[in-house]
């Protein structure tokens, strides 16, 4: 191992070390004796291992132990401070050129034990489903092939139509009347050619539909509507398969997601189930609303897009671990008039039917995943 300090500014006043690290984070460091400031001066080279970082300290302050340098180095590190330069590379040139902006953004959430590239693996190895490549699903495709997911399995039933245009921007005009799960895996080829993609065109009618789409999946995106079923198909299917999910939605004037991380977080049935859970219905019942109001998705261009893009990052969030799923068991909401934010947080329900006995979810804190 080879700690090396990040890009990190620091100026003293008096005993005390003022640092900004790139992710704006400001830490003090009571450095009295100068040992501290050493030790970043040599971190930055980045070119020494433990012991040769002791024995320049040594040659410079004064002698310290391995065990009281590794002592600071931790502490450096639980601050976001430090990567480790020998760490391999597992990219190619032309993937780190590729991912070159993923990197940068990933190097802030590095540490020691994980590298930015390992992040980038994390999303070159995984396998996302998108059910419904419509408003929604061809916002985050886009958004998840710049990114570098490996795989992606694109499913919808429908065909290219003139009123897609307004907010499909994944789509050609002499895409009209064309299947669109082709046309949308046909643009991911040609964007990012190293995707393995793969376009199903089917009507889902059941969970075990959607079961059936998830061999081998790390996650699934949701963007469809119809039937009135379908999120609690997909909420079954992805639960009992240990499979996150991550689904959007949009109103004229607000935008809403959600995720579910089976066996971690509560799922749309504990939900359903637990006291207190449930949107209040306000004196319209559901049942009114499904059958009273018309179903016209009146989501415009710019409003899909944005869903589309905050669901990519909540997907990136499972893929890569560089944070927690922030809409795990919750609805975030965004009024688009007036800019608020509001979450409904959904309660765990001990004896929810779909989710209280499953395994957890095969993502791992460190966001490597393993199958089987
Ligand atoms: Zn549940």
């Amino acid at each position: 191992m080879r700690p090396m300090l990040k890009n990190v500014l620091w100026q003293r006043h008096g005993e005390d070390l003022y640092l900004v690290a790139d992710s704006e984070a400001q830490v003090v460091l009571s450095d009295p004796a100068g040992g501290v400031e050493a030790l970043l001066c040599l971190l930055r080279e980045g070119t020494r291992d433990l012991g040769q970082l002791a024995a320049a300290l040594a040659d410079r302050v004064a002698p310290c132990t391995e065990a009281e340098l590794s002592e600071a180095l931790g502490a450096l590190d639980e601050l976001g401070l430090l990567i480790d330069a020998a760490a391999p590379v597992d990219l190619s040139s032309y993937q780190s050129a590729r991912y070159a902006s993923n990197l940068a953004f990933f190097a802030t959430f590095a540490s020691l034990a994980r590298s930015a590239a390992s992040f980038q693996r994390g999303l070159l190895d995984a396998h996302v489903v998108f059910l419904g490549t419509g408003g929604l699903g061809s916002s985050a495709i886009q958004a998840l092939a710049g990114a570098g997911v490996g795989r992606m399995t694109l499913v919808d039933n429908d065909v290219v139509e003139l009123r897609n245009f307004a907010r499909q921007y994944l789509y050609r005009e002499d895409d009209v009347g064309r299947v669109k799960v082709d046309r949308a895996a046909e643009w991911v080829r040609a964007y990012n050619s190293a995707v393995d993609v793969r376009a199903v065109r089917c009507w889902i009618g059941g969970p075990d539909d959607v079961t059936d789409l998830l061999t081998d999946a790390d996650l699934v995106v949701s963007g469809v509507d119809h039937p009135d079923e379908i999120d609690l198909w997909v909420n079954q299917a992805c639960v009992s398969s240990a499979v996150p999910y991550v689904r959007g939605g949009m109103l004229a004037r607000r935008v809403t997601y959600w995720s579910v991380d089976p066996g971690r977080s509560a799922c749309l049935e504990c939900d359903r189930h637990a006291p207190g859970g449930h949107a209040p219905e306000l004196g319209v019942t559901e049942e009114q609303m499904r059958t009273g109001l018309d179903r016209v998705n009146r989501g415009i261009g710019p409003v899909a897009s944005l869903v589309g893009a905050m669901v990519g990052l909540e997907a990136l969030r499972y893929l890569t671990g560089f944070a927690p799923p922030i809409a795990a068991g919750c609805e975030r909401f965004c009024d688009l008039a007036s800019g608020a934010e509001e979450v409904r947080t959904w309660q765990r329900w001990p004896d929810c039917p779909a989710c209280a006995t499953v395994p957890a979810s095969r993502r791992t804190l460190a966001g490597t995943r393993s199958h089987g």
